[in-house]
């Protein structure tokens, strides 16, 4: 609770969010938010619900009569779900999906943590097609309850506000468990600037690092060289210890390469030489001020409710302050250093990455399985059958396009199995790996389907329905192919899934960042803003 002028501003948090969801469900968490809100309609006060990485919220603004109305009718409907809706709803998700970009820093994400936890905010919400009315319930019971929950509030407590959420019990927060890539790396990808996400531990230095890092970032890029407009640095909550640290810089297409080396060179320099003393003073103030903000009293409830919630001290806005001005500017290079060593860079295709210390992310699987090799259904002199084959065994399915070219699906590892009409299968592996395969396409076809069958659990089957036409998965019909090439199957990183993938809007994660203001965003006028 606390005492700021206007409206009344109410928060009411659980401890659920996609990371806790799998690429089958995917989505679910938000299905449930948005039934939560079925029945309100239009309302004369301000409202809304969101769902992140960590966590889901639903927001009101109003009188003290509207904002318990509100929190009762959420309360009432997480109950109950109307899962009559769930096709409509779905149908709504699945037009703000399309509506949604792909952000840069979750474009990084996806590339460190592959299909699951928070790899999951670029990819498709498969869950608005696969869950059904009795799992939406069962997920709502098990992660919508009271032990699960905090509420904050500004303003005096409405004489009666009781909740009646059912029991359950607090759930841990979900380690964020990266794939196991060299680091330093990097990736082309189809983004208009680039950008450098890396990892740091939890700490007041990390948050200042996030400060100092994209006010270089911005005076060097945008006030002396004049090559980006957007400079940003972010610092998001991974779990308990984790941060995403993302530099980003936009530009021309013929000034990313100059981008590239500047971002680098502010980076090598804050970690040479640490932050200044004016740095140190500037992050300082920047804090004081917003202390003496009455309404930023409404992001600091929402800060320690959710440090609450995931079971971390609030260690407090004063706390802070007197830590920054005890701190040695070294120690925030030192943090800066270490985080280096994580750094994945993502790069459009014009743009290369000479520094020695990146090695790029394999292209292609850099595994093979062994076992019974099938040949495309087509003459043996035609290109086609020529470079492709597929190599399926019990422990997974390796599908060669070339010479240096196969990518690899493990059963074990197999994050999701799309089922089309046709009978044909998409795989999409943990690590984010796709293979598409039509046993109609390969000689003993049949024998294809038996073993997939055999191997792939129910559980991560999901059915799509009816292929493209023409399918752009074809193998055997169409043109015949001059050589090898990724027209008939993209890799993992120019999939086509991939780039259609949506994601939880990133304005929405300044919310988790520990040191939020830096960037200049004024997160009181955003409370509500970006709920969907
Ligand atoms: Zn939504």
């Amino acid at each position: 609770m606390a005492q700021v002028p206007g409206p009344i501003r109410a928060g009411l948090i659980f401890r659920v969010g996609f990371t806790d969801e799998s690429l089958v469900n995917h989505g679910i968490t938000h299905l449930v938010e948005h039934l939560a809100l079925v029945g309100l309609g239009q309302q004369p006060y301000r409202f809304g619900g969101k769902v992140e990485g960590l966590r889901t919220v639903f927001m009101a603004e109003g009188t003290d009569i509207e904002v318990p109305t509100f929190f009762r009718h959420i309360v009432a409907t997480l109950a109950s779900l109307p899962v009559d809706r769930l096709q409509h709803q779905a149908g709504i998700l699945r037009t703000e999906a399309a509506t949604r970009q792909v952000s840069p820093s979750a474009v990084a994400l996806a590339d460190r943590f592959g299909t699951r936890g928070w790899g999951l905010v670029a990819a498709q919400e498969f869950g608005l097609v696969s869950v059904t009315a009795d799992q939406l319930q069962e997920w709502s019971r098990r992660w919508f309850t009271a032990d699960n929950a905090v509420l904050f509030m500004t303003g005096s407590l409405p004489e009666r506000l009781e909740l009646e959420l059912q029991s359950g019990s607090r759930m841990p927060v979900p380690p964020a468990e990266p794939l196991p890539y060299q680091m330093p790396a990097w990736a082309h990808h189809r983004v208009p600037g680039v950008g450098i996400s890396m990892i740091c531990h939890d700490s007041v230095e990390a948050g200042v690092l996030a400060g100092v890092l994209g006010r270089r970032a911005m005076n060097r890029l945008r006030f002396v060289e004049g090559l980006s407009y957007e400079v940003t640095a972010e610092l998001k909550r991974l779990d308990l210890d984790l941060h995403h640290l993302f530099l980003w810089a936009d530009g021309l297409v013929e000034k990313l390469g100059a981008v590239r080396s500047d971002l680098l060179e502010v980076i090598d320099q804050l970690a040479d030489e640490g932050a200044t003393p004016e740095e140190l003073k500037t992050e300082n103030d920047t804090l004081r001020k917003n202390l003496g903000d009455p309404n930023f009293a409404v992001h600091q409830l929402d800060l320690a409710a959710t440090d609450d919630l995931l079971g971390r001290p609030f260690p407090g806005f004063d706390r802070r302050l007197s830590e920054i001005e005890a701190m040695d500017g070294k120690s925030v290079g030192r943090v800066l250093q270490e985080s280096v060593e994580t750094a994945l860079s993502i790069v459009p295709d014009s743009v290369s990455m000479l520094d020695p210390r990146f090695t790029p992310l394999p292209n292609w699987s850099t595994d093979q399985v062994s076992g019974r090799e099938y040949r495309l259904r087509l003459p043996g002199n035609d290109m086609r059958a020529k470079l492709n084959r597929l190599v399926l065994g019990d422990a997974g399915i390796t599908r060669t396009l070339g010479p240096g070219k196969s990518v690899t699906v493990h059963f074990r590892d197999c994050a999701l199995a799309n089922i089309w009409n046709d009978e044909s299968w998409s795989l999409i592996g943990a690590d984010g790996w796709r293979l598409h395969i039509n046993p109609a396409d390969w000689k003993d076809g049949s024998q294809i389907s038996e073993t997939l069958e055999r191997h792939i659990p129910a559980e991560i089957r999901v059915a799509m329905g009816d292929r493209p036409v023409p399918d752009p998965e074809s193998l055997v019909v169409g043109p015949p192919q001059k050589a090898a090439s990724g027209a008939f199957f993209s890799p993992r990183r120019d999939s086509w899934w991939l780039l259609v993938f949506i994601i939880v809007s990133v304005r929405l994660w300044y919310v988790f960042d520990p040191n939020p203001f830096r960037s200049g965003v004024n997160p009181t006028a955003s409370f509500l803003s970006g709920m969907i």
